[in-house]
């Protein structure tokens, strides 16, 4: 019955205030990943262009009416681009934990060990880690990122200790050719410190095709390729990484999306155009995010659609605005579109 009605609801596109507001509150990072476009500083994708957000940047008042405004949403996530290097950043997570809303945060971890008094007030962090430390120095681009991670959270997980509260603290593991055949080292290795949780993600992606293909059925949603390099897919080795992933996917703790058989793994890196499984993207009734500027998109890692500006438009009026309402009929009448098939967006 619940399921009716809220079925009934969202074929009108007015939907409930989202659970998670995702923000990208600057557009600086301190790395260089070879799998992301910001870390490749490849300019015409719209990965980039997202996590870019233009020049305007919203400032600490802007982030404290913000949130009034989603009082009741449940998460505050900063995702990006590194939020480590924004200088407000523990008023940031007060303004939004001050409101009953709890905030996690995404970073690559490198000025962890410096900045971790200021995250404190945080409910959850995200490191990412590609692998052990020479893999995960060199997919980021920088040496030592990896040894700035293990002393990071050790410090983080001390403090917690010490005042009894803080945030529990939790690894991203994205997968990539080069990490396909040790990832069950990295989750064995960390599984050994104070880590509360570790998220195994399949490569999101765009080849030059999936855009094609979406951009001739869909204009007026137009994307690019983003976050590939030239062979990368080729080089993950699908029968090392399924072997890897069997090895660690019941450990505690341990989440793998989107969670894929032996088929559907070969499927998901071999034939891009094709959507594996049977997912949904629920993405428009559930999430939203806010750019630097204050510019509202469905997600990163979708398509670059503003739907507004929370510097200017109330929150709420955005989430129910037209361009809203039609993107939510949309998803609910096809659930996903050539361009979402390997977006994290997608319900499995
Ligand atoms: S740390 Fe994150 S935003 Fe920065 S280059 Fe790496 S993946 Fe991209
Ligand atoms: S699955 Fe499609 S609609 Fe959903 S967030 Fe991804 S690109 Fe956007």
């Amino acid at each position: 019955m619940k399921r009716f009605i809220r079925n009934l609801i969202k074929r009108t596109g007015y939907y409930f205030m989202p659970g998670t507001v995702y923000a990208v509150i600057n557009g600086e990072c301190n790395l260089r990943c070879s799998m992301c476009d910001i870390g490749k500083k490849n300019a015409d994708s719209d990965f980039y262009r997202i996590m870019k957000g233009g020049e305007d940047r919203m400032t600490l008042d802007d982030f404290r009416r913000l949130a009034r405004e989603i009082r009741g949403c449940d998460t505050f996530h900063i995702v990006g681009t590194e939020p480590l290097l924004h200088p407000d950043i523990r008023e940031i997570i007060q303004a939004f934990s001050s409101e009953g809303i709890k905030v996690s945060l995404t970073t690559n971890g490198f000025l962890l060990p410096e900045k971790y008094p200021l995250i404190m007030g945080a409910s959850r962090i995200y490191l990412s880690v590609d692998g052990l430390s020479e893999i995960h120095d060199r997919i980021r681009g920088v040496k030592g990122s990896f040894d700035k991670i293990v002393e990071g959270l050790t410090l983080v997980a001390g403090r917690r200790q010490e005042r009894g509260e803080g945030p529990s603290i939790h690894l991203s593991i994205t997968v990539t050719d080069e990490n396909c055949a040790s990832i069950s080292l990295v989750v064995k290795y960390f599984t050994s410190l104070p880590v509360d949780g570790i998220h195994i993600e399949h490569l999101n992606f765009r080849t030059r095709e999936m855009a094609e293909l979406h951009n001739k059925c869909w204009p007026a949603l137009s994307i690019t390729e983003s976050c590939i390099d030239p062979g990368m897919l080729d080089r993950i080795d699908t029968d090392a990484l399924f072997t890897q992933l069997e090895q660690v996917k019941n450990l505690p703790g341990v989440e793998i999306h989107p969670p894929l058989s032996r088929e559907q793994m070969e499927s998901y890196y071999r034939e891009p155009l094709k959507i594996v499984g049977n997912p949904v993207c629920d993405v428009p009734f559930e999430v939203t995010q806010i750019l630097a500027n204050g510019d509202v998109v469905p997600l990163t890692r979708c398509f670059d659609l503003r739907l507004g500006n929370v510097r200017s438009q109330n929150f709420r009026s955005i989430w129910n605005s037209r361009n809203y309402r039609k993107l939510r009929r949309l998803m609910f009448n096809r659930k996903y579109l050539p361009g979402c098939a390997r977006c994290c967006g997608l319900s499995y």
